[in-house]
């Protein structure tokens, strides 16, 4: 097979299409993890999920999510086997690099207000710039009230952008290598140019004049700004690539698109043997660190919290439950890209048109910190696949030394479960818009779908 679309008839065409359209959909609403879980738990209710606060007890069939903290999120159906005997687990982190906003961000520079930035995850800070950029975010008030930001998405609505230095004065810049370019700190935001009216000798008018435009729309003072998380990200769309429609672009693929696809089967998922679980991840991009993300013990407390409602709870059961399950870690993967051939072992790099990627190791330099995954883990996984039809490959992140990266593979993996990582390829990784085949999207969905049925 050289690609999957050689075998896509009229009617598995029109599917192909349709899942991507509802994925873009997703992902013009998802822009930051707050946003990808409220619009999850959207999706979710509509398929009949409950908030699991609001559980008094389960059985086999029942679907509920919980919350942790409006930026991750965990959804289970089920089954009728009872937990100690695993779940089949889907996994994918719902945080992108970004350009956050510094607790003390605004200042004044001759008649330019400018916001202070600091980035979020593994950019190369020159892609960042003379672009549109919109405001995403929260700014939580003393009062325990909280304003949801989202300013550069409607066509109506203004943008911000961090600028870059015209070609004409830029040799000393061009001199730098990649990374010196545009540094980190250099990455300031121009916000605003009009001053307020103010006395003689009062300075700082642009500034005033944005912190009242602030109090009227929000109701919030500059210091609100200090209990803030307020996130740049590419203002607009995602779109159709390809005069043939084959691939879509846009911000935030890594790692929305396995989000996407695994919430689509975990929510589709219908009376399953093992418990289906679906985890939607924060903070993967600086580390899985902090409450929401991977490393928290939310996962695992919602699996104890579970077992509680289905009696008798010890923690020899919810060590079994976790021991016994196992688990399809999502993350993209490094699409080959005809324009850097070098990089990749050609053998063994995730090419569009192919399918779900299954890599058994990341890691870097002989694959440090990497979950590498039981070669009778793979065995399995191919039968399952095989017997159902679903396109897939066995990748590497690029060749031996070139460079590398991690997932929440290894991190699921340490509580003694199966975890291989698993994901859709795409192009322009971590760049402000990726790029990734429809073909594969609807191949990960198929398979994250045979995954939660078929995996013993
Ligand atoms: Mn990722
Ligand atoms: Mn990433």
């Amino acid at each position: 097979m050289k690609t999957v679309w050689e075998k896509y008839d009229a009617k598995a065409m029109k599917k192909v299409m349709a899942v991507s359209e509802d994925y873009k959909d997703f992902l013009d609403h998802a822009k930051t993890e707050r946003e990808a879980v409220s619009k999850s738990i959207e999706l979710a209710e509509k398929a009949g999920f409950k908030e699991f606060k609001n559980v008094k007890k389960i059985k086999a069939g029942d679907k509920f999510y919980f919350n942790n903290r409006g930026k991750s999120l965990a959804l289970f159906v089920i089954g009728k086997k009872p937990l100690e005997d695993g779940l089949n687990i889907l996994g994918a982190h719902i945080d992108s690099p970004r350009i956050d906003v510094k607790g003390n961000p605004l200042y004044e520079d001759n008649g330019l207000l400018m916001m202070d930035t600091h980035y979020y995850g593994g950019i190369k800070a020159y892609q960042w710039v003379a672009r549109p950029m919109a405001i995403h975010g929260v700014i939580c008030k003393k009062d325990g009230s909280v304003v949801q930001v989202c300013v550069g998405e409607d066509e109506k609505d203004p943008i911000v952008e961090i600028s870059d230095l015209l070609p004409h004065l830029a040799r000393d810049q061009m001199s730098k290598t990649g990374s010196k370019v545009v540094e980190g700190e250099d990455l300031n935001a121009l916000i605003a140019s009009i001053p307020a009216k103010g006395k003689k000798d009062e300075n700082e008018l642009v500034k005033k004049n944005v912190l009242n435009l602030l109090k009227d729309k929000y109701g919030v003072e500059e210091a609100d700004l200090l209990s803030a998380e307020l996130e740049l990200v590419p203002a607009g769309k995602t779109r159709d690539l390809g005069l043939d429609r084959s691939m879509v672009m846009g911000y935030g693929h890594d790692d929305r698109i396995c989000a996407y696809t695994s919430l689509a089967a975990l929510l589709e998922s219908k009376d399953p043997e093992r418990t289906s679980a679906c985890i939607l991840t924060d903070k993967e991009e600086i580390g899985s660190v902090g409450c929401t993300g991977a490393h928290s013990s939310f996962f695992e407390n919602a699996v104890a919290e579970m077992i509680a409602l289905q009696g008798d709870y010890n923690e020899l059961k919810l060590r079994r439950a976790l021991q016994n399950s196992r688990m399809l870690s999502s993350d993209v993967s490094a699409a080959f890209d005809p324009n850097y051939p070098q990089v990749n072992d050609p053998k063994n790099a995730a090419y569009f048109g192919k399918g779900l990627s299954f890599n058994k190791f990341t890691g870097s330099g002989g694959k440090f910190s990497s979950n590498d995954a039981p070669a009778e883990y793979i065995a399995k996984i191919r039968k399952i696949m095989d017997d159902n039809d679903v396109a897939y490959q066995v990748t590497e992140l690029g060749k031996v030394d070139q460079g590398g990266g991690g997932t929440i593979a290894y991190i699921l993996a340490n509580k003694n479960m199966d975890v291989i990582d698993a994901g859709i390829a795409v192009q322009n990784m971590h760049s402000p818009y990726e790029t990734a085949s429809k073909a594969d999207i609807y191949e990960a969905y198929k398979a994250y779908k045979v995954f939660l049925k078929e995996m013993k």
